[in-house]
């Protein structure tokens, strides 16, 4: 909350918070309530918790125990569910199982994930979004978003404060703190948090990217106590691409994306990726706007049907890319 603090703008009073039960963000819970305490100078303050059974199939009573770790604090707490974004559950389901592979699994909830954050915060007139990544959590998104083809949101995924999105900063308040650290720092509050199941629990550690990629960080760490501080302080370096235009982004995982992704493919790839001829006619449509990640796992994953929030960006990014075309357009070569 120092970052917050430090933020000083008049403007920046409604705070959302993301709650998804874990420790990190129930570490964060009790001292946004600590800090805000002491410090009136922020507007209301709303948590957010996003109900992710569907996907994950973990039928606890978690809901319940968010609501009553909720009432502990004088801060209104927001239910959404991972399948809103799809309509109903019977889209969100048929999306969701029929993608086989585990990875293709994470980034789709994860994109449906941020969207509900982002588009809640908005729905919410809040201009500061809290997000409980530990250093922990950092460096295994560095990894794994980098092995994923990631790199280009990288910077604002990892950040300790961003502003990709016009009147909402992004601020991720523990990402100093190791995992222990908040273990340890739960432990001595006497901080209690459901066991919520993700999609990869009871799988094999090779069973995704991120799977791996926690292993590999866990396995390291125990050995060389140092490794997450110096990715976290690595990824601290990274500044967003020059490549970045102001407002574009990926209509799927809503983080910035490149403007010319088709033609940068096409000039690396030695054979083309689309294999079916109706996947090769929607490449016109919404896929040409997703950034290469979310395009690569898209393509990966036999072109399933896309949020309905995707298609609205998309119609958005079109006019906005559009615009940004026509006025770059005297400095293109033929
Ligand atoms: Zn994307």
């Amino acid at each position: 909350m120092n970052r917050a603090k430090a933020t000083n703008d008049p403007s920046m009073k409604n705070i959302l918070m993301g709650f998804s039960g874990g420790p990190s963000s129930r570490a964060m819970l009790q001292l946004l309530h600590q800090y805000t305490s002491s410090h009136n100078k922020y507007g209301e303050l709303k948590i957010l918790f996003i109900d992710e059974s569907l996907a994950t199939e973990d039928h606890g009573d978690h809901l319940g125990c968010i609501q009553k770790i909720a009432k502990l604090y004088p801060f209104e707490l927001i239910i959404k569910r991972i399948e809103e974004p799809m309509g109903s559950k019977e889209a969100f389901l048929d999306a969701f199982n029929g993608l086989f592979l585990y990875h293709l699994r994470e980034d789709f909830l994860s994109s449906l994930r941020h969207s509900l954050l982002v588009h809640t915060a908005r729905e919410s007139k809040c201009s500061m979004l809290l997000l409980g990544d530990s250093a922990t959590r950092i460096a295994i998104k560095t990894i794994s978003l980098t092995s994923k083809g990631r790199g280009f949101s990288l910077p604002f995924e990892v950040a300790a404060e961003s502003s990709c999105y016009e009147g909402l900063s992004i601020i991720r308040p523990m990402r100093d703190n190791l995992s222990k650290e908040v273990a340890l720092y739960n432990h001595h509050t006497q901080l209690y948090h459901p066991s919520i199941k993700s999609i990869l629990y009871k799988t094999k550690p090779k069973a995704s990217i991120d799977r791996i990629t926690e292993e590999f960080i866990a396995g390291l760490d125990s050995g060389f106590p140092s490794t997450v501080s110096t990715i976290v302080r690595t990824a601290n370096k990274l500044t967003p691409s020059t490549n970045l235009a102001p407002g574009i982004w990926c209509p799927l995982c809503i983080n910035p994306a490149e403007t010319n992704i088709s033609a940068w493919i096409d000039s690396i790839a030695v054979r083309k990726l689309t294999s079916s001829p109706a996947l090769e006619a929607s490449l016109d449509t919404v896929a040409e706007l997703l950034c290469y990640g979310c395009r690569t796992s898209w393509q990966e994953s036999k072109g399933i049907a896309l949020p309905a929030y995707a298609v609205n960006y998309s119609e958005q990014q079109k006019s906005k890319r559009e615009l940004l075309r026509n006025q770059i357009a005297d400095f293109l070569l033929e």
